[in-house]
C-alpha cells in the first residue's frame, strides 16, 4: 500500500538522519564551548583534524556531502513549521575560510529560506545608531536560517584592538570607561538570551587559523592571479595585531559562550576539516529543535480530499 510504503521510507530516512546526527555530533562536540570560564585559545590546535587523518579527507568530503543533503531536508521542515529561526554567526581572522565554509555548507539549501548578511566597517548612518541596530535588521525571520559573515562581535574584536573605531562611534564620554568591554559582553549575552527566548536558535563559529597558515594563504592570494582580488593591503596591517586579536577572541569566547548560544572554536588550517565540523554543528543545531511538518487537522484533510475529488473528476471530463 502506498501509505505503508511511505511511512516505512520515512522511518528509514529518520533512522539514517539519526545516525548522521550522532556521527556529526561526535565530530563537532569537542570544539563546542558552552561555558567559557576556563577556555584557553592555546588549547585549540588550528591544525587539528580530530579523529580524522589526511588520508580520511576524501571520506570526510563524502560525509559532508551527505550531511548537506540532510541539511536540505531539515531546512525544508524548518521552513514548513515556520516557528523556529536559526542564526549562524561566523567570525575569523582574514583568510581563515569564512566565505568558503559558508558557501560550502549552505550549497544544498533552499535560498528562499536562507539569508546571508556581511558586516564591514560601519557606514556613517550605521555609526549614528547603537551597534546592534544594523545586525537586528538582518535577523532571520521564522522558518529561516540567517548567516552573519562577521557580526556585532566585531565590536568586541576589531573595535577593541583599534580604539580609534570606538572614537568614531561618538558615545557620550561618561560611558567610555574601563568597564565598557565587560558591559558589552553583558549586553551581547542578554541580547542572545532574548533572541533565543524568541525562537531564534544561535550557533557561533570562530574559525581558528594559525599565523603560519594565514601567511601561506596570503602568499597564495598574491601569487595566483585569480585570487589577487581577495587580497587587501589592510589584511597585512591587521596581521601585525595578531596577539591582540587572539587575546580579544579568547576574552570574547570566555564571556559569551553560553549553553543557548555556544561558540564552536573550529580548527581552520585544513579547510576540509573546518567544513566537516561546521556542517556537523549546523545539522546538530537543526536536529536539536525536533522539527516536524505542521500537523494537518480534520478541516484541512477534508479540504485536501475535496481538491483530490475535483482534480480526478476534471481529469475524467478532460477539463
Ligand atoms: P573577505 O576579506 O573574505 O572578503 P571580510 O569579512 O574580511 O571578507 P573585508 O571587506 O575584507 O571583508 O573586511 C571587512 C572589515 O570590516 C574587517 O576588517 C572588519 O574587521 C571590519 N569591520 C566589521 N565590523 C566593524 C565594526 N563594527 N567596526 C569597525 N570595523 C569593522
Ligand atoms: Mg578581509
Amino acid at each position: 500500500m502506498p501509505r505503508t510504503r511511505l511511512s516505512y521510507a520515512r522511518i528509514l530516512a529518520h533512522m539514517k538522519l539519526n545516525k548522521l546526527v550522532a556521527e556529526t555530533r561526535k565530530l563537532c562536540q569537542p570544539y563546542c564551548v558552552t561555558d567559557g570560564r576556563n577556555f584557553r585559545l592555546k588549547d585549540v590546535d588550528p591544525s587539528d583534524t580530530g579523529p580524522l587523518r589526511p588520508e580520511d579527507k576524501a571520506h570526510a568530503k563524502k560525509t559532508v556531502a551527505r550531511g548537506i543533503e540532510a541539511l536540505a531536508s531539515l531546512q525544508d521542515t524548518l521552513y514548513a513549521q515556520d516557528s523556529w529561526a536559526v542564526l549562524l554567526i561566523f567570525q575569523a581572522m582574514d583568510a581563515a575560510g569564512k566565505d568558503g565554509a559558508i558557501k560550502h555548507v549552505m550549497s544544498g539549501i533552499n535560498p528562499q529560506g536562507c539569508q546571508v548578511a556581511s558586516f564591514k566597517a560601519p557606514s556613517a548612518e550605521e555609526l549614528d545608531h547603537d551597534y546592534l541596530w544594523r545586525c537586528q535588521k538582518h535577523l532571520p525571520e521564522r522558518g529561516c536560517i540567517g548567516i552573519f559573515n562577521r557580526s556585532y562581535y566585531e565590536e568586541l574584536l576589531v573595535v577593541r584592538v583599534h580604539p580609534e573605531f570606538l572614537d568614531k562611534q561618538r558615545l557620550p564620554p561618561t560611558l567610555v570607561d574601563k568597564k565598557i568591554w565587560d558591559n558589552r559582553f553583558e549586553d551581547v549575552r542578554g541580547f542572545e538570551r532574548y533572541l533565543t527566548r524568541n525562537g531564534i536558535a544561535i550557533r557561533k563559529f570562530f574559525l581558528h587559523v594559525s599565523h603560519a597558515e594565514q601567511e601561506r594563504r596570503f602568499l597564495e592570494r598574491l601569487d595566483t592571479p585569480e585570487k589577487n582580488w581577495k587580497f587587501s593591503a589592510a589584511d597585512i596591517t591587521e596581521r601585525q595585531h595578531w596577539p591582540e586579536y587572539m587575546a580579544a577572541y579568547q576574552d570574547m569566547i570566555r564571556a559569551t559562550a553560553t549553553p543557548w548560544a555556544p561558540w564552536y572554536v573550529v580548527p581552520a588550517d585544513h579547510k576540509w576539516f573546518t567544513r566537516a565540523v561546521v556542517a556537523g554543528a549546523v545539522i546538530d543545531a537543526l536536529a536539536s529543535l525536533h522539527l516536524h511538518y505542521p500537523e494537518v487537522g480534520s478541516a484541512k484533510r477534508a479540504e485536501l480530499a475535496a481538491a483530490r475529488k475535483t482534480l480526478l473528476a476534471a481529469k475524467k471530463t478532460g477539463r
